[in-house]
């Protein structure tokens, strides 16, 4: 059975760190997936010791930080202030304890044109690079394809073998239900049994609308059972690869933006835990 996770994308617009600290240890979430943004309002406001203290006296525990986005083909500025987050992250994980830091490949306007050789190519230097910054820390880098062809990593199998080329003990995979399923609906569920056990870091759950491919994107993410996506399937070939660790709730739906946050993690709670 998997761990009950809460990511903090699900009520980004209508909460906070504070917020979602107390409704998920409320409602009986084992983990949370702080966001970075997030997490530097409430800097603001509250030192690194009281979310420190919050955890110790908590059953909830961090797990994840939202994340490292645009990781390719960067320009020296990006870079730069990509860099600058990045040891932020890295400081605040190993502060709390948490052991991942999930990191995204880079999106374009349009149809990413790069081709997968180049793609290959600038992951494993990036990610080599951002493992070597990580090291120190003991922080682990989880790598997250978004299935949608915008992003120029897009498949669990293109992801898996960047990692894999890495070859490092810190870097690993996140497999979101979403972005398997925008990639090609799905169609082989099977290939996630292929990911090692120990390059399996994060799990990401969510459902969607039907809609075709294309058209669907991440505003049409729904609480699990509810949608076209199926999580069973893919809950079950995660375990099978022999993931153990917590199934998070990642939702960017904007109605769930307007409602009161208690009522979408309590929802959450609910719905997510009928695929544990
Ligand atoms: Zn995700």
């Amino acid at each position: 059975m998997l761990k009950l996770g809460y990511n903090e994308a699900t009520c980004k617009e209508n909460s906070s760190v504070e917020r979602d600290l107390e409704l998920c240890e409320k409602y009986g979430y084992d983990y949370i997936e702080l966001r970075l943004d997030m997490l530097k309002e409430y800097l603001k406001k509250h030192t690194m010791q009281e979310l420190k203290d919050f955890f110790a006296k908590s059953h909830l525990k961090p797990f994840a930080l939202n994340s490292i986005e645009n990781i390719n083909f960067c320009t020296p500025q990006e870079w730069e202030e990509l860099v600058e987050l990045f040891a932020f992250a890295c400081e605040v994980a190993k502060e709390i304890n948490n052991p991942y830091i999930i990191v995204v490949p880079t999106v374009t306007e349009g149809v990413c044109t790069k081709n997968e050789k180049e793609v290959f190519e600038d992951s494993v230097e990036v990610l080599k690079k951002l493992a070597d910054i990580a090291s120190p820390y003991g922080v682990k880098l989880s790598f997250e394809p978004i299935g949608d062809r915008r992003w120029c990593c897009n498949s669990v199998r293109q992801a898996l073998e960047i990692v894999q080329a890495v070859n490092r003990e810190e870097v690993g995979l996140t497999v979101d239900c979403i972005n398997f399923y925008m990639h090609d609906k799905a169609a082989d569920v099977d290939y996630i049994r292929r990911i090692p056990k120990e390059k399996l870091f994060v799990y990401h759950m969510n459902d969607c609308e039907d809609l075709p491919l294309g058209v669907l994107d991440h505003c049409h993410r729904i609480m699990p059972g509810k949608g076209a996506i199926p999580i069973d399937k893919i809950t079950k070939a995660v375990m099978d690869a022999g993931y153990d660790g917590p199934a998070c709730l990642e939702l960017f739906r904007p109605q769930y933006w307007e409602m009161d946050a208690e009522d979408v993690i309590k929802m959450g709670a609910e719905c997510t835990r009928e695929f544990l």
